[in-house]
C-alpha cells in the first residue's frame, strides 16, 4: 500500500482550479500519511491556447502550504515542493531561482513539458516530428534539460511525451531509443537522483505509469534505486490515482522501496502491497 503521493498541482498552479484544502482534505479521506505539493513552475514558457503561463506565486505558495501544513499537522503530513519547467537555454534563471528559492523546498521534480519551446501536449509537436521521432527529440531535449540543471531530487515523469501521440498507440520498444535512454538513466544514477513513478500515464490509458515498465527494469539493471512516486494530480478525485496497481508494478520491475524527500533529503519507504 502505498500512502504517500509525492506529485500534486493546486489552483497554485495555472492549469489546476483545486484549493490546497481540497486537496489536503482528500489526501485524509484517502488514508494518506505523507502528500507533497509540487506546484508547476515553467520559466519562459510559450504562449499557448489555453492561457496558462505557468508561473508560479512562490511566496502566496509557501505561506498557503505552511499555513495548512500547521493546521492539518497530526492528521496528514503536508509537504512543500516544486514542479520545474526545464529547458536548455534556462541555465541561469533557473540558477538564479534555485540561489533565491531553492532551500524552501522539500523536494524538487525536473521536469521537460517544452521541446524546442513548444508544447508537446499540442498536437503540432508529434504532428511535425511524428511519433517516433517527436519521443526521440524529447529524450533528447530532458537529457540536454540534464547537462544545466543539477539542483533537483528526482526527474518528473521521464516518457510523459508518450502520453500525447495521437491516434493508435505504437508498442514502445525501449531499443529504439537505447542509446538516449542509457545516457539519461546513467546520468540520474550518477548524480544521484530519483527517477519519478507518475501515475497519471495510467490515467491516460497507458498500460503503465510514466515511464514505461522497459525504462523502470532498465533503470534498475544499470544499478538505479530511487524511485519517487505521484500522481500529478490536479484535483482531489485524481489523488493517489490507481496507486493500488504500483506495488506489482514496481516489484515486477525489481524495486523494493521508494523515496520521499523532506528538505530535500531521501527517507526510504519499503514497498507494501
Ligand atoms: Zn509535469
Ligand atoms: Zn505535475
Amino acid at each position: 500500500m502505498i500512502l504517500t503521493d509525492t506529485h500534486l498541482h493546486t489552483s497554485f498552479s495555472s492549469d489546476s482550479t483545486a484549493s490546497m484544502d481540497s486537496m489536503i482534505r482528500q489526501g485524509i479521506a484517502l488514508g494518506l500519511e505523507t502528500i507533497c505539493f509540487t506546484e508547476h513552475y515553467d520559466p519562459d514558457f510559450p504562449d499557448i491556447p489555453s492561457g496558462h503561463d505557468f508561473s508560479l506565486n512562490f511566496d502566496a505558495y509557501y505561506d498557503e502550504c505552511r499555513k495548512l501544513a500547521d493546521r492539518y499537522a497530526g492528521r496528514i503530513e503536508v509537504l512543500h515542493g516544486i514542479e520545474l519547467g526545464i529547458q536548455p537555454h534556462l541555465k541561469d534563471e533557473l540558477a538564479d531561482f534555485i540561489d533565491q528559492y531553492g532551500s524552501r523546498y522539500d523536494y524538487i521534480i525536473a521536469s521537460c513539458h517544452l521541446v524546442d519551446r513548444m508544447d508537446i501536449y499540442y498536437p503540432g509537436y508529434f504532428e511535425t516530428w511524428g511519433p517516433q521521432g517527436g519521443l526521440r527529440r524529447y529524450f533528447e531535449t530532458t537529457y540536454r534539460n540534464l547537462q544545466i540543471f543539477d539542483s533537483y531530487q528526482a526527474v518528473g515523469h521521464l516518457d510523459y511525451a508518450s502520453r500525447y501521440i495521437r491516434g493508435p498507440r505504437l508498442p514502445f520498444h525501449y531499443k529504439e531509443y537505447q542509446d538516449i535512454l542509457d545516457a539519461i538513466l546513467l546520468h540520474i544514477i550518477s548524480h544521484d537522483k530519483a527517477l519519478e513513478v507518475n501515475s497519471s500515464g495510467l490515467k491516460a490509458g497507458l498500460d503503465w505509469p510514466n515511464p514505461h515498465m522497459d525504462i523502470l527494469k532498465r533503470y534498475k539493471d544499470l544499478g538505479g534505486s530511487r524511485i519517487t512516486i505521484g500522481s500529478d494530480g490536479h484535483q482531489p478525485a485524481h489523488m493517489a490515482y490507481d496507486f493500488h496497481r504500483l506495488p506489482a508494478i514496481l516489484k515486477e520491475a525489481g524495486f523494493d522501496h521508494y523515496e520521499v524527500y523532506r528538505k530535500q533529503k531521501a527517507s526510504q519507504v519499503p514497498l507494501t502491497d
